[in-house]
């Protein structure tokens, strides 16, 4: 997925073009405006690589941008957000009908941060794997109904773990729907690629999975090195050059951070991921999870699991533990407030 500014045509197209050359079959932009829209017209005309785009709230945007991508994301739990009285159905259809008319195929990406929260509501607090898995198959079976049939689906949580379990699970259930993989917020290299191979050994390695994606949080320059260690894995996993069932690190310090895209508010969030896992080292023999992500968008929901979340504005980070907001701190205060949190938690 790029990360740069997509209005940034040059620079989104010169992303584009490293992932193509790096391996990827193909390149996901964000679109989150009517400008992010114009500026993909632009963008399919500069590049032959697949597209696909992520479409957030803006459901209509699809009608816009359908006509120049090959694929179209929506995330389930972010459909509830606009046009509330307009039920969810209603809104699919019309992703559907675009996509059909545009001859684009659909990726039903369900996400453990963005739930919806009716959904949640149904079952424990601590089960966070039956909403994604209900949800999944409710639009599964929509769009079933009205017979759109060139979809695929992808069930995301940054803990391998449970990216193992709900895949699964679906496979079970509907193991006729092609499924993306990835692990969401992996991180930095080498325990994001880490984090990632221990869920693709036990999916793949079972016969689960048609296409993967590796987030990795790395600087533009360096993006190409998420779909070089996508195509390593997997080559690996069909080489039987596999480790058996493993945990991941269930007992120490978890860093999870976001691969970054053209959401980021402030270029610095790569370089502060870095600095708050050389900064917590200190902490690394501690069961503690500290999440750090790029925006507004997906930042404070996917940060409400971790022990501490940091989440960045423009100019500010915004602190909190669990789902509590510690308040908004400059990027230059953040990491000594980090600490201070980190040690009460140590502490306790
Ligand atoms: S948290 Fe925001 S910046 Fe990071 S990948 Fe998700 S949408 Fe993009």
């Amino acid at each position: 997925m790029t990360a740069t500014k997509t209005t940034d045509i040059d620079a989104t197209v010169a992303l584009v073009e490293l992932m193509q050359k790096s391996g990827a079959d193909v390149v996901r932009i964000a679109v989150d405006s009517k400008k992010d829209a114009a500026a993909l017209a632009e963008i399919r005309q500069q590049t032959t690589a697949n597209l696909s785009v992520d479409l957030q709230e803006n459901y209509r945007l699809a009608e816009i941008v359908a006509p120049h991508v090959d694929k179209i994301r929506y995330n389930p739990g972010h459909l509830y957000h606009h046009e509330t009285d307009k039920p969810w159905q209603e809104k699919v259809r019309f992703i559907a009908g675009v996509a059909a008319d545009n001859d684009c195929a659909v990726r039903v990406g369900v996400n453990c941060g963005s739930m919806d929260p009716a959904k949640k509501d149904r079952y424990d607090a601590d089960d966070s794997i039956s909403p994604m898995l209900e949800s999944a198959l409710e639009h599964c079976e929509f769009l079933d109904s009205i017979d759109f049939t060139r979809y695929c689906v992808s069930l995301k949580d940054s803990d391998p773990a449970k990216v193992v379990e709900v895949n699964t699970r679906f496979a079970d259930q509907r193991p006729d729907i092609p499924l993306h993989l990835g692990v969401t917020e992996a991180g930095m290299p080498p325990e994001g690629i880490i984090k990632t191979r221990i869920a693709f050994e036990q999916l793949i390695g079972k016969g689960i999975g048609d296409t993967v994606r590796v987030s990795l949080t790395l600087p533009n320059a360096r993006k190409g090195e998420e779909i070089v260690a996508g195509a390593s894995i997997v080559e690996d996993i069909y080489a039987g050059r596999v480790r058996s069932v493993v945990n991941f690190n269930t007992n120490a310090l978890n860093i999870i951070s976001c691969p970054s895209c053209s959401r980021v508010e402030n270029e610095a969030f790569v370089d502060l991921a870095q600095q708050v896992k050389e900064m917590t080292q200190y902490a690394k023999d501690h069961a503690i999870t500290i999440a750090v992500m790029g925006c507004r968008v997906n930042g404070p929901g996917e940060t409400d699991d971790a022990d501490l979340g940091l989440w960045c504005g423009p100019k500010v980070v915004n602190l909190k533990k669990g789902t509590e907001s510690l308040g908004a701190f400059p990027y230059d205060e953040i990491l000594p407030r980090l600490k201070s949190e980190l040690d009460k938690l140590i502490v306790n």
